[in-house]
């Protein structure tokens, strides 16, 4: 029987709303995802590829909370790249090239297979609310109304969604679909800040008209190194990328065109991602380079659509197509679909809590690119946590999770959102991240399983599979902190080690850059019964533990202050000593803790001293 009811509504089925509805469907939470089309569940828009610097760490932390993202990757990817593979494992970022059909697939069978998630396709026009003061459910275009405790709006670039290509303009999401108009006037008339940013994709090329055998190509690792901590082997057969570059005659035809060009011409005002440009912007940005990289990425295996990656544009088709045939390889190539750029509205997320919920609309949550972020796994990260949190408001669950900055780049995204707001997209970096060292893309199911089993969104199989390696990991610390040898002894098996007398254990050992698990094998063949991937991933936790031991007291500040809370209601106007600026902004952001209220914008440390004062003796008062 159809039902009307439920504890949690997921509104758009991109990549930040598939992982909402999951998660929260994982919790136990009814959960409903409503779409405007199942078929594009799983699509990707843009760039056929998941992962990257930054973004890989966040797919592996999607994947350490039982999210969809890693095994899907894993089953479409067809060549895998671990990226700065020759730095530290601390800034290397696992990367795919992804079939665009097989991840579809492979995401709406996930999304089919979970109990408890209902697929409704459907355009919602509309949030339900008890007088404004919380939210109550959705209404679809169609009128229908659906009731729940919690919503989720994860509607990515479709929010008044306008698309440019020269000086055409068509008001959509993305390509060939219609934009949310209704729902953005609600967002509008909730009297939420809202904004307008920009993004902008590249034509999509015939490969059979690409002349292949004159261009230079890529091949991926191998082996190729899987997302998600439960594949064992990525069995998707692998493929190379070619690479080409634009030349003086490339950048001639852009500048030559450049009225044609809406960013130009001043079609388009909004801001688009500084480090994903289009070709035109770096023809103008970067006007003393003569010439730009582009790899040719095949879309699928069984497709020969080529996503040329480093020539977003949103110029006219004519254009597009005399500057792409200048381009070694590309001489006699067809365009399958033309390039073009799309504005749409986003929130502004100093909106939020770190738990993702709206401040001014109790039970209503954002996830993904409406909240002013650009990337899919940017999207899928906040969705999962929006999820959680739904689910959890919906139980009736007083306390959301929010996760730490030092705990996860998730928790420095979501903390960057809501603290600071954004100017233009916001993509994830390492550079964002002040404890990187401990933030690893290899630990992230050490760093955030635990919190996810803590809260019910890790599911049955992943936790015995991560109970398993855990236990493995304990044993095996256990044993390479008994293991030990005197410098004297570390030189008679060919060890270079400070001649200090110090007595070093097998995992100290390990913390050389000239130690390796080959050389502590052979020195102690007992090892052997530890599994190799054990091992490895031991080498890499000593290798970073004295930089963690080290960051151990400006983490501990950190948490202090994270659990240092700001009542919702404290009263910043008229509070003495602070500048009525600082006033006004904190009163609009209301920051739950003393650290988000130390990341906003011209904080000092004075006024944060002032507000701890306040907060403690506020605190006093009520247990008095
Ligand atoms: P989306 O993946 O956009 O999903 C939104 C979903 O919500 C869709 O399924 C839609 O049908 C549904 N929906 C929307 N409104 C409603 C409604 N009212 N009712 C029901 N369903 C609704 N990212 C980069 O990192 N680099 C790039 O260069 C880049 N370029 C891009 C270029 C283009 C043209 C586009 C469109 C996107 C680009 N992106 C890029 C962004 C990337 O695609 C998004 O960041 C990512 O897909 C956002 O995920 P999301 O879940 O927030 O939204």
């Amino acid at each position: 029987m159809q039902t009307d009811r439920f504890d949690v509504i997921v509104v758009g089925g991109g990549h930040a709303g598939t992982e909402a509805a999951a998660a929260a469907a994982r919790m136990g939470a009814a959960t409903a995802l409503v779409t405007h089309a199942f078929a594009t569940v799983g699509e990707m828009s843009c760039n056929p590829a998941i992962g990257g610097l930054g973004k890989g760490h966040l797919v592996r932390e999607i994947d350490a909370l039982d999210g969809l993202m890693g095994r899907a990757a894993d089953a479409a990817g067809i060549q895998f790249r671990l990226l700065n593979r020759s730095k530290g494992p601390a800034v290397q970022g696992p990367r795919a090239q992804i079939d665009r059909s097989l991840y579809r697939r492979a995401i709406q069978a996930a999304v089919r297979s979970i109990p408890n998630l209902t697929i409704i396709e459907a355009g919602v026009d509309d949030v339900l609310t008890d007088d404004d003061k919380r939210v109550t459910g959705i209404r679809t275009a169609q009128g229908r109304e659906l009731r729940a405790g919690a919503v989720v709006l994860t509607t990515g670039t479709f929010l008044r969604g306008l698309i440019h290509m020269g000086d055409t303009r068509i008001p959509a999401g993305r390509v060939g679909e219609a934009p949310s108009v209704a729902l953005a006037d609600r967002l509008y008339a909730l009297g939420l800040p809202m904004g307008r940013l920009k993004t902008g994709t590249p034509a999509r090329l015939d490969g059979s008209t690409i002349a292949w055998d004159r261009l230079d190509m890529q091949a991926g690792d191998d082996p190729p190194e899987p997302f998600s901590f439960l594949t064992d082997q990525i069995t998707t057969p692998q493929i190379a990328c070619g690479i080409t570059h634009t030349n003086g005659r490339t950048h001639a035809i852009i500048r030559a065109n450049l009225d044609r060009a809406p960013m130009y011409s001043g079609a388009i005002t909004s801001t688009g991602p500084r480090y994903c440009p289009s070709i035109e912007d770096k023809v103008v940005r970067f006007a003393d380079r003569t010439s730009h990289q582009i790899f040719l990425e095949p879309e699928g295996l069984d497709d020969d659509t080529v996503y040329p990656n480093g020539v977003s544009t949103s110029l006219p088709a004519d254009v597009q197509q005399a500057f792409l045939e200048t381009i070694p390889g590309l001489e006699q190539v067809r365009i399958k679909r033309p390039g073009y750029a799309i504005e749409y509205d986003h929130v502004d997320p100093r909106e939020l809590d770190p738990t993702l919920e709206l401040r001014r609309l109790p039970g209503l949550f954002l996830a993904g690119q409406i909240n002013g972020t650009t990337g899919y796994e940017e999207a899928a990260a906040q969705g999962i946590m929006a999820g959680v949190n739904a689910a959890l408001k919906a139980s009736g669950r007083a306390q959301g999770l929010a996760i730490s900055r030092a705990d996860a780049y998730l928790g420095v995204m979501i903390d960057d959102l809501v603290t600071r707001g954004v100017s233009e997209p916001y993509r994830m970096f390492t550079s964002r991240a002040e404890y990187r060292l401990r933030l690893r893309a290899d630990n992230a199911d050490q760093r955030l399983t635990p919190l996810g089993q803590a809260v019910g969104c890790v599911g049955a199989e992943r936790s015995q599979a991560h109970g398993v390696k855990a236990a493995a990991l304990t044993m095996g610390r256990a044993r390479l902190d008994r293991l030990a040898l005197t410098p004297n002894e570390a030189a008679r098996h060919g060890l270079a080690i400070n001649q200090d007398g110090r007595r070093r254990s097998a995992f100290e050992l390990l913390a050389h850059a000239s130690v390796d698990v080959t050389a502590l094998r052979r020195i102690w063949p007992e090892l052997d019964s530890l599994a190799p991937t054990t091992l490895d991933q031991l080498a890499v936790d000593a290798r970073y533990a004295s930089y963690v031991e080290r960051q151990a007291a400006d983490v501990a500040v950190l948490r202090r202050d994270e659990e240092t809370l700001i009542p919702r209601d404290f009263e910043y106007m008229g509070l003495p000593g602070l500048s009525v600026e600082l006033q006004t902004k904190l009163a609009r952001q209301r920051p739950a803790t003393i650290a988000h209220a130390a990341r906003i914008d011209g904080m000092t440390p004075a006024a944060l001293l002032l507000l701890l004062a306040h907060t403690k003796r506020r605190a006093e008062r009520k247990s008095a």
